[in-house]
């Protein structure tokens, strides 16, 4: 018997080692399952923040892909509005092609008209010149004509006095010497009218090369006024001081007793003349001024104009010829009244 319950007691013993061991293996395995279970619950923590992760990253990418559909939007419409501007701009090249060409055209017309414009004034040029030409000389013609004729006529009146003092001086043939002096003087008087005359329409009609040299303002003006018989009652006031100009001292003569002896006509051979030298640096002023009637504004205008005279037995080309000699010089003559101041301005042309 006792080896019979140590035998069960020994199977008793089998199984429960058995059932320990199982249980240990139950526990082995509950552990690897708890160990599982947090593996799986860090697993899944894990990938719940992956996923909370990706589906930012995703909401991220969606809107890059977001905005990047709407920039190949708008590049498109870019691409569109290009296009369309390209093709107005190929239209507008083709246009522009045309205008040039056009332009082109009508360039060449206008440089074409051109030529011929200038051709044409060349030629409208030169018969301008040649009837500007053809005018001066008729208008040369018809002022000696008149000159002739005004000459014609003015000599008889200092000829017919001449005549008549001939006639008379030889009636008398023991006139007394007073009265011989009176008819001389009246023939000295008829003479100088009738060679001044004569001198006015020469100096007019040849106009004569300048022959320049250095020479004395005062000498000048001395030998005009002594060519001039001056009336008992004019005075004459001769400047004090002198400037040496080149001229051509000859016409400059010519000039100022033109002049002067127009400022005595004026005075009515009672009154003053005034003669001053005026020096510039570079110019002179010769000024002759006188107490005469004066000149009227409507005169006073065409008084350098060729034939234009006031006076009864006056030629009308003093001044004019006076204004001629004094530009041969590069001066220039003016006037200006009352008191009449007649101004010469001349270069000095000297160092
Ligand atoms: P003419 O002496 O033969 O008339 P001019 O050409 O010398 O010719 O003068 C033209 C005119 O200018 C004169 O007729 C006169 O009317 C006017 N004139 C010239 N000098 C004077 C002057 N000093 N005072 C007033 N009038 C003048």
């Amino acid at each position: 018997m006792m080896t019979l319950q140590s035998k069960e007691s020994d199977v008793k013993s089998t199984d429960e080692w058995m059932v320990s061991d199982e249980l240990k293996e139950l526990d082995a395995a509950e552990n690897e399952l708890v160990e599982k279970e947090r593996h799986l619950t860090m697993l899944t923590n894990e990938s719940f923040s992956k996923m909370k992760e990706i589906s930012k990253i995703n909401r991220d990418l969606q809107n890059r892909i977001k905005s990047l559909q709407e920039l190949s939007a708008s590049l498109n419409r870019k691409n569109d509005e290009l296009k369309i501007a390209n093709k107005e701009l190929e239209r507008k090249t083709i246009h522009n092609n045309q205008v040039s060409l056009e332009l082109k055209e009508k360039l060449e017309r206008v440089t074409q008209k051109e030529k011929e414009l200038s051709m044409q004034r060349d030629f409208l040029a030169k018969r301008l010149d040649e009837t500007t030409q053809d005018l001066v000389k008729a208008e040369k013609f018809a002022i000696i004509g008149e000159l002739s004729a005004r000459l014609a006529h003015d000599l008889r009146n200092p000829l017919s006095v001449i005549k008549n003092t001939m006639d008379v001086m030889a009636d008398k043939q023991n006139m007394k010497i007073d009265e011989r002096l009176k008819h001389i003087a009246r023939f000295k008087r008829a003479v100088q009218r009738m060679s001044h005359q004569i001198d006015d329409v020469l100096d007019f009609v040849k106009k004569t090369e300048m022959v320049s040299h250095k020479a004395s303002l005062r000498s000048i003006i001395d030998s005009a006024i002594s060519v001039i018989l001056i009336p008992p009652n004019v005075k004459i006031f001769l400047p004090q001081n002198d400037v040496t100009v080149i001229c051509d001292s000859r016409k400059l003569e010519a000039v100022f007793s033109n002049i002067m002896l127009n400022a005595i006509q004026a005075t009515d051979d009672n009154g003053e003349v005034k003669i001053r030298i005026i020096d510039t640096n570079t110019h002179v002023k010769i000024e002759f001024e006188d107490t005469g009637s004066g000149i009227p504004s409507t005169v006073m205008q065409k008084i350098f104009d060729p034939l234009f005279t006031t006076k009864q037995t006056g030629t009308g080309l003093g001044l004019s010829i006076c204004k001629n000699i004094v530009e041969q010089h590069g001066g220039t003559i003016s006037v200006k009244s009352p008191p009449t101041i007649f101004v010469i301005t001349l270069p000095k042309n000297v160092l």
